[in-house]
């Protein structure tokens, strides 16, 4: 009855207009329910906005009808009759009129004024912006979280007196945290931490550093107990211009460090042959020279460079090239003593640093390399021997540092490849430089000589020991030179080997020798000519050709021609060389060993190879016929030499004995002064009998 009263004039049923002015004047929305019926009296402007509803619609209803949930029911259930709560706060949701819900919060205040029926004031307050703050806040909340767990450092958040507002799941690893610290209680964090580090004082400094209020991020390492290593930096967290806390992140350096290591190794060590690269010889080299000067020590440094290695590398190929510098390198470290230390420092370079020792303990060193690396190699099936060169410099002679000492042992190497290669020099502080300088004047002027044709052969007589007549003629280059007066070939050949230009020597020798055969020959003089061939020239690509390019030019019997080889040419690269010698010796060309004995080939070595003819060399016709040694070297030479089918030349008879017992033995040929000298082609006519 009351409730249809009302409803039919709202504001004049039981409330007083006071009542209903009051409800109209609150900013909030609210509206009055008859705390016994429970249906809505009044309701204010906000409250039918909020809601979207009109007030013919709202007043007069059950109040439970603007509200959605079942709990709503039992809510307002629980609110009837007098004696119950006089005020409730709840939160709760609305459903608008557009179906659309509501966060609200929502207060009922029942309020009993006499004569007026018992009142519930319900007034809400719109939550929603300040629900979208905290979803938002939780968001932000989850993508922190998930942020600090999805970093690979360790994280620590703290506020600004060190309280442990966070820490991340790496932290703990790192830290190797307990799982009864896991939940972050300051003290034990920290007393944890500090329990685990190899140093804790850097640590506290940088506490203490942070209570005196430091601000400026800080970085360093920490060293566990684990031996693990970790970068530390701190930040300090801001937040409107003001410090409000810091964050320490942990990195583990372990794994960076270990692969720093391995590049040091990189940097320090040669790659092919696992000795040390130059830089880290040089440091070495460097600590020993300190060392010695302390205690007034000394030590050599050995320089040792491959001879003619570009050969092996360009005939053999580079693969075998490297194989060749492994060996090499392993043979310098076998005959080496255990506190000396050999390092790659160059293509084909060697350094070999020999502590506390002086010239004899050095030159020991130098001829234990030498014999070492001078052994054949047989490496992919091919069979070769080399030879190495080595430059001695000595501290504190040579030089005190150890850039110096490395440059005085490369110009002593250097000396020691133009004076024949195979052997090794010392540096000599004063007469060093003037020898190189004297060599490059001298290369200088061989090369205007040979411009100027000033060069000229001589022809030395060959006789054949049996009959005693000259069957052949060795042709040696002569150098008379305006400003330097005559120059012995045992003085500029070496140069020219060592320079290079050898080769062009030889390309005049060639043609000069098979020119004046070919002369003789038209003249109806069978006059064998030997010529001397480098090995740098016999190794030209070109060379075959070059010979029967002369020969064909001349138009000299090839068989007129000898070339007179080193054995360093077989031994040096034997495939190459046989094909080489075997093309020649197609061409109808014979061909000689010349100085036998004084190399490295044996005769069974021999064998392979399509010679003629062996030459002995002098020193072992010196000491003939009372030299025992001498004379069974010989004898032995000639028997095995015979016995694969080659002729013997002697060089260097000087005496009718040392003819006599070569004639004994059966030895083949002979030149030397006791005949005659290398004579100009006009006076070696003149020493012949006349042709028939
Ligand atoms: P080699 O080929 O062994 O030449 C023999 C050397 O012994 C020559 O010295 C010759 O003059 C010398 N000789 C000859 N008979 C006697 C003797 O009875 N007693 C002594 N003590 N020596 C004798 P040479 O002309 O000074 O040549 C020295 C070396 O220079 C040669 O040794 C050879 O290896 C090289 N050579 C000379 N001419 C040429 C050339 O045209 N080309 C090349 N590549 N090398 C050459
Ligand atoms: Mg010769
Ligand atoms: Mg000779």
């Amino acid at each position: 009855m009351r409730a249809l009263a009302m409803q039919a004039a709202p504001g004049e049923g039981p409330l007083s207009r006071q009542t209903l002015a009051l409800v109209d004047a609150l900013w909030e929305p609210a509206w009055l329910v008859d705390a016994h019926t429970l249906r809505v009296l009044a309701i204010n402007a906000p409250a039918l906005a909020l809601l979207g509803r009109t007030r013919a619609d709202v007043v007069g209803q059950l109040a439970e009808a603007l509200l959605d949930t079942p709990e709503d029911l039992a809510f307002w259930a629980g609110l009837q009759g007098p004696g119950g709560d006089t005020e409730l706060l709840s939160r709760t949701l609305l459903l608008q009129a557009d179906g659309q819900p509501l966060h609200v919060e929502r207060r009922i205040h029942r309020v009993d004024l006499p004569g007026e029926p018992g009142l519930l004031v319900v007034s809400l307050r719109d939550m929603t912006p300040e629900r979208r703050a905290l979803d938002e806040r939780d968001t932000l909340i989850a993508e922190l979280r998930a942020t600090l767990e999805s970093t690979a450092d360790g994280l620590l958040v703290t506020d600004l007196d060190g309280r442990i507002r966070a820490f991340n799941r790496r932290f703990t690893q790192l830290w190797r945290l307990p799982d009864h610290l896991a939940g972050g209680q300051d003290e034990a964090v920290y007393a944890w931490m500090l329990d685990n580090v190899q140093e804790p004082e850097p640590y506290q400094r940088q506490l203490q550093a942070i209570e005196r209020g430091a601000l400026v991020p800080a970085t360093d390492r920490i060293v566990l107990r684990s031996g693990q290593v970790l970068e530390r930096v701190m930040h300090t967290q801001w937040s409107r211009g003001r410090p409000i806390g810091r964050v320490w992140s942990f990195r583990d350096l372990s794994e960076r460090l270990a692969a720093d290591q391995r590049i040091e190794t990189l940097s320090t060590i040669d790659t092919l042959t696992g000795v040390p690269n130059r830089r880290q010889l040089t440091q070495k080299l460097a600590a020993a020279i300190a060392e010695a000067q302390r205690r007034h020590g000394r030590l050599a440094l050995l320089l040792l460079d491959v001879d003619a290695f570009k050969q092996i590398n360009d005939s053999l190929g580079q693969g075998i090239g490297d194989r060749v510098l492994v060996e090499v390198s392993q043979r310098i470290r076998h005959a080496l003593r255990g506190g000396d230390l050999v390092g790659r420092v160059g293509g084909d370079q060697f350094a070999v640093l020999v502590h506390h020792a002086g010239a004899e303990a050095a030159e020991h060193a130098a001829r234990r390399v030498l014999r070492a690396t001078e052994a054949p190699y047989e490496i992919e099936g091919a069979q070769f021997t080399l030879t190495c060169s080595i430059g001695v410099a000595l501290f504190p002679d040579a030089a005190d540092s150890a850039h110096d000492l490395l440059r005085r042992a490369e110009t002593a190497m250097q000396a020691a490849k133009a004076g024949g290669r195979a052997g090794f020099r010392f540096h000599h502080a004063n007469t060093h430089d003037d020898e190189v300088r004297k060599r490059v004047r001298l290369d200088h002027a061989m090369r205007q000589a040979l411009a100027q044709q000033r060069f000229r052969l001589h022809y030395q007589p060959q006789l054949d020991l049996a009959s005693g007549r000259v069957v052949g003629t060795e042709a040696l280059i002569r150098w008379k030179d305006a400003h330097y007066g005559d120059i012995s070939p045992g003085e500029f050949i070496p140069v020219a080997e060592a320079s290079g230009f050898i080769v062009q020597i030889g390309d005049w020798v060639l043609g000069e020798a098979v020119a004046q055969a070919a002369q003789w020959h038209r003249a109806g003089r069978v006059l064998p000519v030997s010529i001397n061939v480098s090995a740098l020239q016999f190794q030209q690509s070109g060379f075959v050709t070059r010979v029967s390019r002369a020969l064909a030019q001349a138009q000299l019997p090839p068989a007129l021609l000898e070339l007179e080889l080193t054995e360093s040419i077989l031994v040096r690269d034997a495939a190459e060389a046989l094909e080489r010698l075997q093309a020649l010796a197609a061409l109808g060309v014979r061909l000689a060993i010349d100085d036998f004995g004084t190399g490295y080939s044996s005769l069974a070595y021999l064998k392979r190879f399509p010679i003629d003819a062996l030459k002995i060399d002098r020193r072992f016709v010196r000491g003939l016929p009372d030299d025992e040694s001498d004379a069974a070297i010989v004898r032995a030479i000639v028997q095995m030499a015979h016995a694969l089918g080659l002729r013997v030349v002697a060089e260097g008879v000087e005496l009718p004995a040392q003819r006599d017992f070569l004639a004994g033995i059966g030895c083949n040929m002979y030149q030397g002064f006791l005949f005659a000298p290398a004579l100009e082609p006009q006076a070696l006519l003149e020493r012949l009998p006349p042709t028939p």
